[in-house]
């Protein structure tokens, strides 16, 4: 069942989404050769705290930690652990907090140091087809038409790997809600679009193939082939004209930009 969100209900989930979005922003201007995801996990989760809300995925069907830090191979549900990350590290965080009874849900890829042209490509072309997807989420258009934008753009023009196993998803009170949001799909299928529909649009794009498989850790979802992948993820809301966009990447952006640490032109 779809939970369409009130005037109040949907400020209550950008206030969510954008706490999210700071953290990513404390965590862009954290991130180094030598720094490990454990410790990045632990300056969210101290930040989520300070801010008076609490992590969403902490203990969410049992995962243990606050972040989601996936390192190359691994696509999404990442551990946080005690390994440096390197020059040449694609780093993937997923972040979400809950507060006022909503939950926020936004995620970044950043580079470390020195990243070759292929991952370069892979990062912009992932973040550019969620701009793709947020372009086709519109008043009377189905929830297909956002994953086949997101579909055409990485898969057919660029020849990369879309996961099937992991999806988008609406959310509010829930950190997942109906509907399912896929990064593949048919024009006009799926749910219908509606004034007041929250939901998280989140592209997850491998380098090679789309398959995926699940780490001993029970958790960590690593591509078959070993080759890097990249996932961003935004929150919106379905309104009259364009979707309202409720987690921001502009603090993130400009902490990566100033981070000489993080790799930004891509
Ligand atoms: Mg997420
Ligand atoms: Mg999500």
């Amino acid at each position: 069942m779809i939970h369409y969100k009130s005037k109040a209900e949907i400020e209550l989930v950008r206030e969510s989404s954008l706490l999210v979005s700071d953290a990513l922003a404390l965590l862009a201007a954290s991130i180094k050769s030598g720094v490990t995801t454990l410790q990045l996990d632990k300056i969210a989760e101290e930040f989520i705290k300070d801010n008076k809300a609490s992590a969403s995925f902490k203990g969410y069907h049992g995962f243990p930690f606050a972040c989601c830090i996936s390192v190359n191979d691994a696509v999404v549900h990442g551990f946080p652990t005690n390994n440096e990350l390197i020059s040449g590290d694609v780093v993937s965080v997923d972040v979400g907090v809950f507060k006022n009874g909503f939950h926020g849900d936004s995620a970044y890829t950043f580079g470390v140091g020195e990243i070759t042209q292929e991952i370069k490509q892979l990062m912009r072309v992932t973040k550019d087809s969620l701009y793709k997807g947020i372009e086709k989420a519109l008043l009377g258009n189905r929830v297909g038409d956002i994953a086949y934008a997101i579909q055409d753009y990485t898969e057919k023009q660029h020849g990369y790997g879309v996961v099937r196993d992991l999806v988008g998803h609406g959310l509010g009170r829930s950190l997942h809600e109906d509907p399912q949001v896929p990064n593949f799909g048919k024009r006009g299928t799926g749910a219908k679009l509606r004034e007041g529909l929250v939901i998280a649009i989140e592209p997850m794009i491998n380098l090679g193939t789309k398959d995926v498989f699940h780490d001993k850790d029970g958790w960590t979802i690593r591509t078959a082939d070993g080759k890097p992948s990249a996932h961003y993820e935004h929150d919106i809301c379905i309104q009259k004209d364009k979707a309202d966009i409720l987690s921001s990447f502009t603090a993130i952006e400009a902490a990566e930009k100033l981070n000489t640490e993080l790799c930004s032109d891509y």
